[in-house]
């Protein structure tokens, strides 16, 4: 093995893939928490708010949607949170994390080499 190569082309490392838009990342962006009263609560329990009403022509992205409980989002409606005095918790902002996959393998699958990289469950 050469302890030294030269590389007669330079790739360049692609950008970092931006994270998915869809209801669960912005769940996970937010905590699980609702951005207007801060209850954390289960995904099924939670909606996905237009911080500016779609009916506003406020887009579905990510600096315009928001994890909310029934509660906050009935409240607010189809208003701004300035007209339904709402403030948010926090700004929303498309995330630069990329969610982490999980995987699971049966224990007698686990090539040994891998072992000591890897976390195992105990449990
Ligand atoms: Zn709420």
């Amino acid at each position: 093995m050469p302890s030294v190569l030269r590389l007669k082309t330079y790739v360049r490392p692609r950008a970092v893939a931006a994270v998915r838009f869809c209801r669960e990342n912005v769940y996970i962006r937010d905590n699980y928490t609702c951005q207007y009263c801060g209850t954390k609560l289960a995904a099924k329990q939670l909606t996905l708010d237009h911080v500016v009403p779609a009916s506003h022509n406020g887009p579905k992205n990510w600096t315009n949607v928001v994890s909310a409980c029934r509660d906050c989002n009935q409240k607010k409606a189809n208003r701004t949170p300035r007209t339904a005095n709402m403030p948010l918790l926090n700004e929303p902002r498309a995330p630069s994390w990329l969610p982490t996959l999980e995987l699971e393998i049966g224990e007698d699958h686990i090539p040994p080499d891998w072992t000591p990289y890897l976390r195992l469950s105990t449990g």
